[in-house]
């Protein structure tokens, strides 16, 4: 079968392999809708570690097309949501609060770190009555792909800073995960939205979504204007979702005293974070700082996806270019690494 993926760290390009076989609790699957995301090209510069002979891709939708003895709940030929993040449920490290890590820290995260990915002909799906769930009847295969990933990392953070009615967060970077942030801020009842963004799709999105307040960067200091924006108190929760090692340092200076900082942005080996004293009032300003990763497993798919059922969230909006066709995997994977001012997620129609 043909894969798209890392040949060696910084080369990238299509692969033959064989089919992979499934053991009693797996599935076989093949995509129908698929998503390059930064984490792909963080794979393929070497971000997480060098990488070799590797398809990637994680993010996914699609049709069963093989299942093991043992797994009750599929079929060939259902369309599935495949969560990005698929534990291994034997393992302890999910009895744990976060299922992120079944054996050690991200180790749930298989596709495209340890385990061949999504961008090929067929894919396997590890213990898959719990990693997968059904694609509902009402919601698009291209609405269901930005669960897997976007809208279940998104929605992390808004859980990991814990937002409650009527509180100001600010959300830096609205990429898709930060618009998802937005979006998860709004339906948690938030009050003032505080979106640090520039480019204007994502504003206009972000606004849609629940922004109250755009701060652009390019316009003066972001914790000068998050300061006014709050009469000088400060926000109560902080996602951080793109952006340099500073914007960590402005996010804990800008939390106001009990606040939450909530991480969701993977920072490369070589970043340093650091925070000056003072912007953590001295170490006594009870700001919690907090970072998680995209949680996996099929009822958290299922809760997701029942946002969507019930029309709450139009996740579309995500989607910024269309592929048809599986050769464009290519040309989707990088469109996702030049990251043109006009992309948000580009998605590739099998
Ligand atoms: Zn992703």
């Amino acid at each position: 079968m043909r894969g798209f993926g890392v040949i060696t760290t910084g080369k990238a390009g299509w692969m033959e392999k064989e089919r992979p076989v499934a053991g009693p609790l797996d599935a076989i699957v093949k995509p129908i809708v698929l998503a390059p995301c930064t984490s792909d090209v963080h794979n393929y510069h070497g971000g997480a570690g060098p990488k070799e002979n590797l398809i990637l891709g994680h993010e996914v939708v699609g049709e069963v097309v093989e299942v093991g003895d043992m797994v009750t709940r599929f079929k060939p030929g259902d369309k599935v949501v495949v969560a990005t993040t698929t534990p291994d449920w034997l393992a302890l490290g999910v009895q744990e609060k976060y299922n992120a890590h079944d054996s050690g820290p991200l180790k749930s995260f298989k596709f495209t770190s340890s385990r061949d990915g999504v961008f090929s002909e067929y894919f396997l799906v590890n213990q898959a009555d719990a990693n997968m769930t059904f694609l509902p009847e009402n919601v698009k295969p291209e609405a269901a792909l930005m669960v897997v990933d976007m809208m279940s990392t998104g929605f992390h953070g808004v859980e990991l800073a814990e937002i409650n009615f009527g509180e100001n967060v600010v959300v830096i970077g609205i990429g898709p995960v930060g618009l998802m942030a937005v979006a998860g801020s709004a339906l948690r009842g938030a009050g003032k939205i505080m979106a640090v963004g520039t480019r204007p799709d994502c504003v206009k999105i972000a606004r849609e979504y629940g922004a109250t307040d755009i701060i652009n960067y390019k316009e003066g200091d972001i914790l000068d204007q998050v300061m006014e924006l709050t009469n000088g108190e400060g926000a109560d929760k902080v996602i951080i979702a793109g952006g340099k090692p500073e914007s960590f340092t402005k996010a804990v200076q800008m939390t106001r005293a009990g606040g939450i900082v909530s991480n969701l942005v993977f920072w490369d080996a070589i970043d340093v974070l650091s925070i000056p004293a003072p912007a953590w009032g001295l170490g006594m300003k009870n700001v919690d700082i907090r970072g998680g990763f995209c949680p996996g497993g099929a009822l958290r798919m299922e809760r997701l996806l029942n946002v969507l059922e019930n029309g709450r969230l139009d996740t579309t909006k995500l989607i910024s270019h269309r592929y048809e066709g599986f050769d464009k995997i290519e040309d989707a994977f990088y469109l996702m690494d030049e990251k043109p001012r006009d992309l948000i997620k580009p998605v590739v129609f099998i």
